[in-house]
């Protein structure tokens, strides 16, 4: 199926036009018309090798979003035309305990991710959203919400329940004091998803100007990281902190702010390590916890979430032409909140 896309062809090189041929459908697969994807800041490290050596070229893109147009011969889960979504993985081992809970993010065997690996076959290159149309195994996608606007849904399939998988793990709720640190693409979500789960929200920014934004996204307060200092009268305080950071920082400031069994949950990943005082997590009997995207099935529990409480990503939709100058505007935290590639201009 030729396929027309944006993609680099070494590390941190501008986007090129590409094309390439996706596989043809198997009896499990659906195609479908990509209308718009995502820039992840997973998408940057990516491309700019800072989680080490990329496979190139590289085709990013695992915020996906579109219309399915053929279906395999064995699918009856999906109907043509309708919305769906692809995220960061597209294929897992099927078998393994986390597979068979659901959580073919934590296959034993790694998940086949969405681009920048190969296929289960190991010798086939995964090529991402970046593009016009997608082929995936029906089991690993997501139905959307007909009435969601698709730009804004696009960022939900990495940001979104990136975010809501912790929350709801680590129980989110009512009486529960939840920070967000960092209000970028991730954060914005978690400040949208801890909100409506009826959490006091507080978002830890070190851009002031996203005050006001923060505040209407449904923040209950905001806290200015430039003077880190605003962190002291907080100290033992919050129940779950989720730090969506996509750069290097005193992780102990925050671990600080965590109540008795207070966890903080790690999402950015800035592919340096952080250093843990182990004082500051033996006062407290606090933990320090990682979290990684979310499974299949809580996937599409998240966008029914959505659904039911209209909750989308608040996005910037951009030409293909602008993809490069998104990235540097995306690392200097200046994205309101995500930019999301309208795929009718690649
Ligand atoms: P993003 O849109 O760039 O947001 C990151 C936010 O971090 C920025 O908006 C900024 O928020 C804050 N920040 C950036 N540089 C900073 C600095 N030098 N000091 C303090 N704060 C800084 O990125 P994203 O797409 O949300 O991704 C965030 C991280 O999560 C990335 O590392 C990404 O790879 C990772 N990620 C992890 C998973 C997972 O499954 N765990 C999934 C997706 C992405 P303020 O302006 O509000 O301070
Ligand atoms: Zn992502
Ligand atoms: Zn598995």
């Amino acid at each position: 199926m030729k396929t027309r896309a944006l993609a680099v062809t070494a590390a941190s090189t501008p986007f090129i036009s590409y094309e390439f041929e996706r596989r043809a459908l198997r009896p499990n697969d659906i195609a479908i018309d990509i209308t718009y994807a995502g820039i992840c800041h997973s998408d940057i490290h990516q491309v700019r090798e800072e989680w080490g050596p990329a496979i190139f070229p590289m085709v990013p893109g695992h915020e996906i979003v579109g219309r399915v147009s053929a279906l395999g011969s064995a699918v009856t889960s999906f109907t043509v035309a309708e919305s769906v979504g692809v995220g960061v993985f597209v294929d897992s081992c099927r078998t393994c305990d986390s597979c068979k809970k659901g959580l073919g993010n934590y296959c034993e065997e790694g998940m086949t991710g969405t681009y920048n690996g190969y296929e289960r076959d190991g010798k086939t290159v995964a090529m991402g959203g970046y593009s016009n149309r997608f082929v995936i195994d029906a089991d690993y996608a997501i139905h959307v919400p007909a009435h969601l606007d698709q730009s804004g849904v696009a960022p939900l399939l990495c940001a979104g329940i990136t975010l809501f998988s912790p929350l709801k793990n680590w129980g989110a709720g009512p009486g529960v004091k939840v920070g967000i640190m960092g209000l970028g693409g991730l954060g914005h979500m978690g400040v949208k998803f801890a909100h409506a789960l009826g959490a006091d929200v507080t978002v830890f920014s070190h851009s002031p100007s996203k005050e006001k934004d923060a505040l209407a996204m449904g923040a209950d307060h905001f806290v200015s990281t430039k003077d880190i200092s605003n962190l002291k009268p907080l100290h033992k305080s919050f129940d779950l902190i989720l730090n969506t950071v996509s750069a290097r920082l005193d992780i102990n400031e925050y671990l600080e702010l965590l109540k008795l069994d207070g966890t903080l949950v790690v999402i950015g990943l800035p592919g340096e390590p952080y250093s843990v005082q182990p004082g500051v997590l033996l006062n407290g009997r606090r933990s320090m916890a990682g979290s990684m995207i979310g499974g299949i099935p809580e996937t599409q529990e998240m966008l029914e979430f959505c659904g039911k409480h209209n909750i989308v990503s608040d996005v910037e939709v951009i030409s293909a032409d602008y993809v490069d100058a998104a990235y540097e505007r995306t690392v200097a935290s200046d994205v309101k909140y995500r930019f999301v590639i309208d795929a009718s201009t690649i």
